[in-house]
């Protein structure tokens, strides 16, 4: 008897499964409608370095931010489909969050005169 010789086979591509979080979701009403009428004031600068930076103003109090970020945007889901997740950065002045940024990650956030506000 002969043995067929084989050729080396690829090795299948390892799978990974995510655990899903299976969030309760509250219904949420609408916090503010106000909000989603609101203009808010964003300048990036420094796009092209590996660390980038933003100046904006707070969505709740328009306190002057300018932030330090870097990275890419992770993927997460989002209603079962891939989606950038936002990170949430904290207003310094007033602690919530002044804005959602897709990036890896937010450096520093530091409190500064509204360049928009003179
Ligand atoms: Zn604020």
């Amino acid at each position: 008897m002969s043995q067929p010789t084989l050729s080396n086979k690829p090795q299948a591509a390892v799978s990974q499964q995510k655990n899903e979080l299976q969030k309760q979701s509250k219904p949420q009403r609408a916090e503010n409608q106000q909000l989603s009428e609101r203009f808010q004031h964003i300048q990036f600068l420094d796009c092209d370095k590996p660390v980038g930076h933003i100046v904006f103003e707070c969505w709740h109090c328009q306190q002057g931010i300018i932030s330090e970020f870097t990275g890419e945007p992770e993927m997460g889901e989002y209603k079962d489909r891939p989606s950038v997740v936002p990170v949430k950065v904290e207003c310094p002045n007033c602690g919530q969050t002044a804005i959602r940024l897709t990036t890896g990650e937010v450096l520093s956030t530091t409190a500064i005169p509204s360049p928009w506000q003179q």
